[in-house]
């Protein structure tokens, strides 16, 4: 079974960091966005029941919500009799109580809600518009509608920022009492607004000390840490990242979306004018083994468990090791190899890029 991506570019307003595929929420535009976005899955979707939907953004919850029931309309095509989850992707100051009950209501299974900080000067930094106290109201509401598998985003590592202030963050999430946070390091992006104003990258020491207080204290609240960045309580990591991370298949719809099917990955056109005239496709490559394989390894590294063995061999008719220098790695500490899964060491995990490259060839 594949997954599927669907993307809403609209934002109501653009974060300093953000690179993602996005532009200003227009009501002219959402309705025609939408209408190009059904013709896209209409002539790709092959009606074969999926495993997760994801609708990302962009904002989704940025839609009103006649524009929300329009797009659930559209989502009915797809055949969700077997699917393990469903998750949209939110923002506090657009997800309201009535979107929340209308999501409720089309089954969504899995809020993912931008938080990013509780500290508000930091937020206004960030270019968010909401408060802590907005947070903690809408998470309540959230619960109260009936959802318990909720996941946070939330950033660290900002330079001028100590680990008092992250402290405090870690605090305030703590007492949420949610199944899944996704605590990202601020990557400054060419092209935001925080590049353009020479804004730093914090100390690495201090990047490193949060990093690893954040691990520690996370997981002594017995959040999982399953993916470089991304913690869950026992039952509630993300089934539609999982995807990714497996390097299973998924269909991405909408401006910007990426897909991988078979051996054919291909991502859609950045600009909207090309989108709305029906040219979704901005680049496609078919993979060879070779590089489906280094793919295996370059996103299954990514999880704490690391690549099972076994399933490498079912699935490309060769064991890791004939195929990649693992053991000098792990002569060297850098992977693991427990006989079932070959992984990054817990430790080792803040540098993992300077060891996934070791795959690419
Ligand atoms: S809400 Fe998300 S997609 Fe929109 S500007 Fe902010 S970070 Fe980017």
């Amino acid at each position: 079974m594949k997954s599927v991506y669907i993307h809403i570019p609209f934002c109501k307003s653009i974060c300093t960091y953000c690179d993602f595929c996005k532009i200003y929420y227009d009501k002219s535009l959402v309705k025609q966005y939408l209408k190009t976005l059904s013709k896209e899955i209409q002539a790709i979707y092959k009606n074969e029941p999926i495993k997760t939907l994801y609708i990302g953004g962009g904002t989704p919850s940025a839609l009103d919500i006649d524009e929300l029931n329009l797009l659930f309309e559209m989502l009915e095509i797809f055949d969700k009799s077997k699917i393990e989850e469903y998750t949209i992707e939110c923002n506090i100051e657009t997800l309201t109580k009535e979107k929340l009950l209308l999501f409720k209501n089309k089954g969504i299974s899995r809020l993912s809600i931008g938080v990013q900080t509780f500290n508000e000067k930091l937020l206004e930094l960030l270019g968010r518009n909401h408060t802590k106290d907005m947070v903690i109201d809408t998470i309540n509401v959230a619960k109260e509608v009936g959802f318990n598998n909720i996941s946070v985003d939330l950033i660290y590592g900002i330079k001028g920022t100590t680990l008092e202030d992250l402290k405090q963050d870690i605090d305030i999430f703590l007492k949420l009492d949610i199944s899944h946070v996704s605590f990202y390091s601020l990557i400054i992006e060419p092209h935001t607004k925080l590049y353009l104003d020479d804004f730093d990258d914090i100390d690495e020491d201090l990047n490193l000390s949060m990093y690893n207080y954040i691990n520690k204290t996370l997981k002594s609240y017995n959040y999982d840490h399953y993916e470089i960045s991304n913690y869950a309580k026992q039952g509630y990591e993300s089934c539609h990242n999982l995807v990714y991370w497996h390097n299973e298949e998924y269909y991405g719809f909408g401006l910007g979306a990426s897909s991988f099917i078979g051996k054919r990955r291909y991502e859609n056109t950045r600009s909207l004018n090309n989108y709305l005239d029906d040219k979704y496709i901005l680049y496609e490559e078919t993979l060879d083994d070779k590089q489906m394989m280094e793919n295996e390894m370059i996103l299954g590294l990514r999880l704490t468990k690391g690549v099972n063995k076994k399933r490498f061999l079912i699935k490309y008719n060769k064991r890791i090791e004939d195929v990649f220098p693992i053991k000098d790695l792990i002569s060297k500490q850098l992977l693991l190899d427990n006989n079932d899964n070959v992984s990054i060491p817990d430790d080792k995990l803040f540098v993992s890029n300077s060891i996934l490259i070791e795959f690419l060839d």
